[in-house]
């Protein structure tokens, strides 16, 4: 994003109009600091700027997956992810396309948020730490794309240096892989600097347990469980 400096007035209404607070006041104008800028469109559709100051210009690899991953309305070109948006399976149609089987997990790990946003590079040091152990996103990933390497989670070098305002990772494992995960998130923690909040997703136990509860209480993990099921809406595809 960028502010054309001859038509900024300097009247700084725009500024808490950042997600990431990239905008500030230089020499009398308005100014973005590109390297927090991600992309998101923001300020553009939302600051009432009396003089349309703000220019979009068509960004190019690798600045433009900020826009991808930030901007809502960018899709990401040739590239099918599950679900809209964010490339990660929907809880709330488990219960009918029985993508996760009971037994299994499917481990979601979002990188950054509005306010903080996350470098590739800290993304790269969760997928590596990941990857190392054996699990690797799953191919509907948003990130999938970025991935030079699967075997060891490194990502293309040429996007390290891009920010986002948040990466969905997801990894598909089971309930007893879990404790190995939680330990794996424990160490990147120290690693990155940014904040990440983590999902863990399972079909209940009838009638009505939730089995990762217990694992992750015996872990120290407080949880806030979660349902959200469109009762009604469609038929199990699968059994089993
Ligand atoms: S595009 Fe988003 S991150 Fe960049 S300056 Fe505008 S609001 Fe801030
Ligand atoms: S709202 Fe527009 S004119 Fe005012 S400081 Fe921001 S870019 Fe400049």
């Amino acid at each position: 994003m960028e502010i054309s400096k001859e038509v900024c007035t300097g009247c700084g209404v725009c500024l808490p109009y950042c997600v990431v607070g990239a905008i500030a006041m230089d020499d009398g104008a308005a100014s973005i600091d590109l390297d927090g800028c991600v992309e998101c469109g923001s300020c553009i559709r939302n600051a009432p700027c009396p003089t349309q100051a703000f220019l979009q210009p068509r960004l190019q690899w690798p600045r433009a997956v900020r826009q991808w991953f930030s901007d809502n309305l960018v899709p990401m070109p040739d590239h099918a992810t599950m679900g809209a948006g964010r490339g990660v399976i929907e809880v709330k149609t488990n219960d009918r396309t029985n993508y996760y089987k009971p037994g299994e997990v499917g481990f979601f790990i979002e990188m950054g948020r509005p306010g903080v946003s996350s470098s590739l590079r800290d993304v790269e040091e969760m997928v590596r730490a990941f990857a190392q152990r054996g699990y690797q996103l799953v191919d509907y990933n948003s990130l999938a794309p970025l991935v030079a390497d699967w075997k060891t989670g490194k990502l293309k070098s040429e996007v390290l240096e891009e920010r986002v305002l948040s990466a969905t990772l997801e990894f598909r494992a089971t309930l007893a892989d879990v404790p190995e995960m939680i330990a794996v998130l424990r160490e990147v923690e120290r690693q990155v600097d940014t904040v990440f909040s983590v999902g863990v997703m399972c079909c209940a136990d009838p009638p009505y347990t939730i089995p990762i509860m217990p694992i992750l209480r015996d872990l120290g993990v407080p949880v806030r469980p979660n349902a959200k099921i469109n009762v009604g809406l469609g038929k199990p595809l699968a059994k089993g």
